[in-house]
C-alpha cells in the first residue's frame, strides 16, 4: 500500500497543479457563447470513480488517479478544437457528490445528472480494468456502449463513437480486448442487467451509468483503455504522466473524428 500512495501523492501534486488551470470554465461562463449553440457540442468527461468509491488497484497501478489524469488530457487535447465544449464530472480524487461510501449508486446518479445539466451531447465515462482473476492474458481496450434496447439510436451513436476511440486506442499499440464476460472479439460489448426492465419491458443496460443516461436520452459510453492486471498494459501503458496523455489524446482524437470537429485556427 505504502509505495501506490506514495505514487499517488507525487503524481497527484503535478495533477492538481494542472487541473487548477483547467477547471474556470463554468456553465455561466459557457452561457454567453450561446449564439454558436447550434453547431456545439458539450463533451461531458466522467473520470471514473474517486477516493470513496474505489476503482481497481494493483501493484503501483491506482485506478481513480489514473481515470482523472487521462480525463484531464482528453479535455486538454478536445479543447484545442473549435465547436465543443468540455466538462468532467470530478476535478480531484474527492468524491464531488456527497462521498457516501454507502452509496456509489447515489454518486453515479448525480454523474449522469450533472451531464443532463450541463446538455450534453454525450458522456464519456474514463476507466481502466482489472481481470479478478490476475487472469494476465486479459490485455487491451474495449469500450462498454448502449445496448440497442429502448431507444436503439443511442446504441448506433455509442458503437460508432466507440469504434473511433477504440482505432485510435490501438493506434497507441494497445491490444483489442475480447472481454472473457462478453466476448466477440470486437472490443465493442453491451452488457444486459439481469433483471432491470426499461419502460418498454426490454433488459436494462448493465451498467447504471449507461441506463440512466440512456432514461435522460444520452449516450454514454465506458472506455476501458487497459489492463493493470496484464504486466505490458501496465508498464507500457498505465505508469507515467505521459502514458495517460498517450491516452486521453487517443480519446479526444477518437471524440473529435466522430463528431467532425476541426482544430481551431
Ligand atoms: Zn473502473
Amino acid at each position: 500500500m505504502k509505495p501506490i500512495f506514495k505514487r499517488g501523492m507525487s503524481l497527484l501534486l503535478g495533477l492538481t497543479m494542472a487541473v487548477s488551470l483547467f477547471t474556470a470554465t463554468s456553465f455561466t461562463s459557457e452561457a454567453k457563447s450561446k449564439k454558436s449553440a447550434k453547431k456545439n457540442i458539450v463533451v461531458v468527461l466522467d473520470a471514473g470513480h474517486d477516493t470513496t468509491h474505489m476503482g481497481c488497484h494493483y501493484e503501483n497501478f491506482e485506478e481513480g488517479l489514473a481515470n482523472l489524469y487521462i480525463a484531464y488530457y482528453c479535455k486538454q487535447e478536445l479543447e484545442k478544437y473549435s465547436g465543443v465544449t468540455v466538462y468532467m464530472t470530478r476535478n480531484t480524487l474527492e468524491c464531488p457528490y456527497g462521498a457516501d461510501p454507502a452509496s456509489a449508486t447515489k454518486c453515479l446518479a448525480s454523474r449522469v445528472n450533472f451531464a443532463k445539466n450541463a446538455k450534453a451531447t454525450v458522456l464519456v465515462s474514463l476507466h481502466n480494468d482489472y481481470d479478478p482473476d490476475l487472469d494476465k492474458s486479459q490485455n487491451g481496450s474495449k469500450v462498454i456502449i448502449p445496448n440497442p434496447n429502448y431507444k436503439p439510436q443511442l446504441c448506433v451513436q455509442g458503437t460508432q463513437l466507440g469504434q473511433s476511440i477504440l482505432t485510435q486506442l490501438v493506434g497507441t499499440g494497445l491490444a483489442v480486448n475480447n472481454w472473457k464476460l462478453c466476448p466477440n472479439g470486437t472490443g465493442l460489448v453491451t452488457r444486459d442487467s439481469a433483471s432491470g426492465k426499461y419502460p418498454d419491458g426490454s433488459a436494462k443496460d448493465y451498467y447504471a451509468l449507461i441506463n440512466q443516461s440512456k432514461s435522460v436520452g444520452i449516450p454514454c459510453i465506458i472506455v476501458e483503455h487497459a489492463f493493470c492486471t496484464n504486466d505490458s498494459d501496465r508498464v507500457n501503458h498505465l505508469s507515467t504522466p505521459e502514458q495517460y496523455q498517450q491516452l486521453g489524446v487517443a480519446d479526444a482524437t477518437g471524440i473529435a473524428n466522430y463528431y467532425g470537429l476541426k482544430l481551431k485556427q
